[in-house]
């Protein structure tokens, strides 16, 4: 599929609102911080579908107690970060090493190919996508991706 101009802005803005209901109906906290006008080149379908599997990824990982879900867009320098957080059961460290391999998976209906579609996803428009976890604290996924000027 072809490259098109993406206002990542407005992309975050609709993916957040299409899984805010989703959240109302799990009880669960899910917030919005973002960077006005951030614009990249890429293909909206794919970054919508690798933004929607973090986030159901965060829904199963909340457990009790308020769940929360942050979603951030920062502008840095030549390029953006996207997290998202969740206050959820975290991962231990020897599945941290592991979670981006396809078929692994800790879900008794998991597929195990979440993680690893959005990182080839990310890494087709230039980016990369990280990990931090903290076992029963929370975990937090970054993806970076380089600024596009028109
Ligand atoms: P699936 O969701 O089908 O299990 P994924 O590739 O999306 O497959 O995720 C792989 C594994 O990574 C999950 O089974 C889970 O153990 C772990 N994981 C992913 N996201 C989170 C998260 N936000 N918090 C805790 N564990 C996570
Ligand atoms: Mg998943």
């Amino acid at each position: 599929p072809e490259w098109e101009p993406i206002h990542l802005t407005e992309l975050v803005r609709d993916t957040f609102m299409l899984l805010e209901g989703e959240a109302n109906y799990r009880g669960v906290n899910l917030s919005l911080e973002l960077a006005e006008d951030c614009h990249i080149r890429g293909i909206a379908r794919e970054l919508k579908q690798v933004l929607i599997n973090l986030v159901r990824n965060a829904f199963d990982a909340l457990e009790g107690g308020e769940g929360l879900i942050h979603l951030r867009l920062q502008n840095e320098q030549g390029h953006y970060l996207l997290t998202v957080t969740d206050n959820g059961v975290g991962i231990a460290p020897e599945q941290l090493t592991r979670i981006f391999e396809p078929f692994f998976t800790t879900k008794a209906m998991g597929t195990g190919l979440g993680l690893p579609v959005c990182k080839k996803i990310i890494e087709s428009h230039g980016g990369s996508l990280y990990v931090q976890s903290e076992l029963g604290a929370g975990t937090t996924f970054t993806i970076k991706v380089p600024q596009f000027f028109q």
